[in-house]
């Protein structure tokens, strides 16, 4: 039983200053976490339990796959990272530290290589597979946008499995498991989730998924139709057109289009001075040549063009996510200034590409296929082309999904118009192939006695990140509504007043619920107002408040639902009965 009176925690009355969303203001306000550096948190009694609660629940699932639980160290040797090579790719996104003599270690931002190494030492013959290892574990990661309190933190527990498989098609059979897994696991915390395509980022294999809540203020957009379709917008693929015939088209013509630096000015400066036949020209007739710079994991710097229709913006997390492991930083004044044949604002197809005088190497939107006509920059200052033919007049070095997603845009599938909606990431499980049992020399025999390569997957639950989650997802203007599932206690016995008579019922229901193995948090405070004492119980959000006070001398305690404010009497006899059967649903 937890008491009021000793338990280490303090609540607060205001939210703090640097808190935006709801569960970052609620968990520091209820006692849960303290902050102790930016994007790392220390965990107090109340928030170590629902920690520990959300621990369980994918322990239990994972178990019930046959997953077996081990523990790596955190701390780990800069070699196995090496031979990946995510020693380089994971740039500045690790904490990298040496020890007394000079050796590179690393703090461990997820475990593919010492997994991959332990099997191969242990694992010989197809018979020791299927395999499937999982842990609980602090991960970090020196993100560079730490966020929202335990949401995205720079130390943060994750659960991450693997899977080891002989082959391709007994891989799906393991993928399939732990999807499964996963949907048991995120109904059981309570989440509104979505399962959704995902990229697999620099792990590689084709088979991707992750599981958002629900959640506007989240940071990943998804997109799906009615029909079926749901990805991550970074994993959704434009289906490009087929190619147009360009015969009859005119050649291309350079125009005086002074002050149009912009899409906007452009489009204005053409329907005044060049407007066509048959219709206004629209923003998307324009071809909009957008620089950026990607860093890669050595160091280097490589200028990009991006050529997209000039109605869309770039998606700056989908070109990300299409780069990967490199690194997009925005193209400079500085970086104009060393390139003279970018010309600002008047860019075009001409001057761009691997084999062109600028070299600068140009990715387009799919849907710049051959034949497509656009109104574009002409690399001279106040001028623009009109009539260039994409396949015609240039060629691109190739494509790259870098343009948002915009609702109403067809799904990729055929499956209608797609709708976008926000969420965040909670889990991801994926296919990571060979490329980490390639890299580290994981092989074993097979019925034939042949050495083959074994086939990964990896699976990851944001297991600190769920406590957040869930109360995005579960509270009100009051507090936090926890699902019983992982509340930090069942029920919060509330004694008010200073009768003594009440004080020794509420003393013998909190023991009695406690022998009946109910988790009880007994607010047991003499000195501390009814009003207080029912402000923090909603605060903390314990599923069920018992209150034992005034009704007392008409022989009831009341019963009270955090969720849905529901309020019963309950005859004082009764009560440990009545709230143990409340507690076991
Ligand atoms: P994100 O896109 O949110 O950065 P990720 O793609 O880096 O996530 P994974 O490497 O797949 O995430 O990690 C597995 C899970 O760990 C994620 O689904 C997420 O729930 C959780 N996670 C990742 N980064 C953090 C973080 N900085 N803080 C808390 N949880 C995290
Ligand atoms: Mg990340």
């Amino acid at each position: 039983m937890l008491r009021m009176s000793t338990l280490f925690v303090r609540t607060l009355r205001d939210d703090p200053a640097d808190a935006e969303l709801p569960s970052h203001r609620l968990l520091v306000r209820a006692g849960y976490v303290r902050r102790a550096a930016p994007g790392i948190y220390s965990w107090l009694p109340l928030g170590h339990r629902v920690l520990r609660n959300v621990e369980r629940v994918v322990r239990e699932e994972m178990d019930a796959i046959g997953a077996q639980e081990v523990h790596f160290p955190a701390l780990l040797p800069r070699e196995p990272y090496e031979a990946s090579n995510r020693w380089t790719e994971y740039g500045d996104n690790i904490f990298r530290l040496k020890d007394r003599k000079g050796a590179d270690y690393l703090l461990g931002p997820t475990h593919e290589e010492m997994f991959t190494l332990l099997v191969k030492d242990l694992c010989s013959s197809y018979k020791d597979l299927p395999l499937f290892l999982y842990q609980i574990q602090t991960k970090y990661r020196d993100e560079p946008r730490p966020r929202a309190g335990i949401l995205r933190g720079r130390e943060f527990v994750m659960k991450d499995s693997y899977s080891f498989d002989i082959s391709d098609e007994a891989f799906a059979v393991s993928y399939a498991a732990h999807r499964d897994a996963y949907v048991r696991i995120f109904e059981r915390l309570g989440l509104r989730y979505v399962v959704v395509k995902a990229m697999s980022g620099a792990m590689g294999g084709s088979a991707s998924e992750e599981f958002l809540a629900v959640a506007p203020n989240g940071e990943d957009t998804y997109a799906r139709s009615l029909g079926g379709y749901a990805a991550n917008v970074e994993a959704v693929r434009v289906v490009a057109p087929e190619p147009l015939p360009y015969d009859d088209a005119p050649a291309a013509h350079v125009e005086e289009t002074p002050d149009t630096p912009t899409i906007e000015t452009l489009v204005a400066v053409a329907n005044a001075k060049l407007p066509r036949d048959d219709r206004r020209w629209t923003a998307a007739d324009t071809l909009k040549n957008v620089l950026v710079v990607l860093r890669h994991p050595g160091g280097q710097r490589e200028t990009v063009a991006i050529g997209l229709p000039g109605d869309r913006e770039v998606d700056l997390k989908r070109l990300q996510a299409q780069v990967e492991p490199a690194e997009v930083e925005p193209f400079t004044e500085d970086d104009f200034a060393v390139h003279p044949g970018l010309v600002k604002g008047y860019l075009g197809p001409q001057a761009l590409g691997t084999e062109s005088a600028t070299g600068v190497r140009y990715l387009v939107d799919p849907r710049v296929v051959a034949g497509t006509r656009w109104v574009t920059g002409a690399n001279e200052h106040g001028r623009h082309v009109f009539d260039l033919v994409a396949g015609r007049d240039f060629t691109p070095d190739g494509v790259i999904e870098a343009a948002e997603v915009r609702a109403g845009d067809p799904a990729p599938d055929g499956s209608g118009p797609l709708q976008l909606a926000r969420g965040t990431e909670m889990g991801h499980i994926f296919q990571l192939g060979r490329r980490f049992a390639d890299a580290l020399g994981l092989q074993v025999l097979d019925q034939n006695g042949r050495l083959v390569t074994v086939t990964m997957g990896s699976y990851g639950v944001g297991v600190s990140r769920a406590v957040a989650a869930i109360i995005e997802t579960s509270h009100d203007e009051r507090g936090i509504v926890w699902p019983r599932e992982v509340a930090p206690a069942d029920v919060h016995l509330v004694a008010t007043g200073k009768d003594p008579a009440v004080l020794a019922a509420a003393e013998r229901i909190a023991a009695g619920l406690a022998d009946a193995g109910v988790e009880v948090l007994f607010d047991d405070r003499p000195k501390v107002s009814p009003g207080v004492k029912f402000t923090d119980a909603e605060l903390i959000g314990v599923p069920t408040i018992v209150v034992i006070g005034r009704n007392l001398a008409e022989g009831v305690v009341e019963v009270r639902d955090r969720a849905s404010g529901d309020r019963q009497d309950v005859p004082v006899d009764d009560a440990v009965v009545r709230v143990a059967a409340v507690v076991r649903g």
